[in-house]
């Protein structure tokens, strides 16, 4: 990998942690990106720096292997998570993890967003399981969320927040917004009294559509 896509790469994940800062996606220090640099490394975000104003000097270079970390600095506490998710999935170069509001309200209520009522959700994300708790940081929560994360595209971490991948940067924070919109549509609705879900047949068509549906 060459200096200048680093450079790039460094760019777009401080522009990703601006974005999703100004979304109300993430409080002060929460909240982690990552984006596969080759094969062997990935780029994190710091420990302990707030996404709205990191800068490309904080990221850190941290081996999927093992962890090893090149450059000096604290890489993210859920880097185990990230890095289970790139071993597990060669096809990932992005990963987001936030603590949206209303995904995260979900997520605190045991809920999985699976309730098949609106279109692009189907599309997009199939269903968005619930991965159960497990201390943040740890191992364990990175097993979990590596055996989950085999058949999706986006988690909710119970008790805790939620969780995107995407081939680039651009697609993870987007399915970031789009988890997050369907959480709250999916509040709405309930709070006027009802959300009403599609038909089975409909269901069907949809997930058909799914770019990604062979997996
Ligand atoms: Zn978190």
């Amino acid at each position: 990998m060459d200096w200048e896509t680093e450079l790039r790469l460094r760019r777009e994940i401080t522009q990703a942690g601006r974005r999703l800062w100004q979304d109300g996606l993430v409080a002060h220090t929460d909240g982690n990106i990552s984006a596969r640099l080759d094969s062997d490394w990935v780029l994190i975000t710091p420990s302990g720096v707030n996404k709205g104003s990191l800068k490309p000097h904080q990221i850190l270079r941290v081996k999927i292997e093992d962890g090893t970390v090149d450059g000096n600095g604290k890489p993210s506490v859920e880097t185990p998570m990230h890095l289970a998710i790139y071993r597990a999935r060669p096809d990932v170069n992005a990963i987001v993890h936030a603590h949206p509001p209303y995904a995260t309200a979900f997520a605190a209520a045991g809920l999985a967003l699976t309730e098949p009522v609106f279109p692009e959700m189907i599309v997009r994300f199939g269903e968005i399981p619930l991965v159960p708790y497990a201390t943040p940081g740890t191992d364990r929560l990175a097993e979990l969320v590596a055996e989950a994360i085999q058949d999706h595209e986006a988690l909710l971490l119970q008790n805790h927040g939620a969780i995107t991948v995407g081939q680039t940067l651009e697609e993870a924070c987007g399915l970031m917004e789009a988890l997050e919109w369907t959480a709250k549509g999916l509040w709405l609705a309930r709070a006027l009294g009802n959300a009403l879900p599609l038909t089975p047949s409909e269901i069907a068509r949809l997930f058909a559509m799914r770019p990604n549906s062979i997996r």
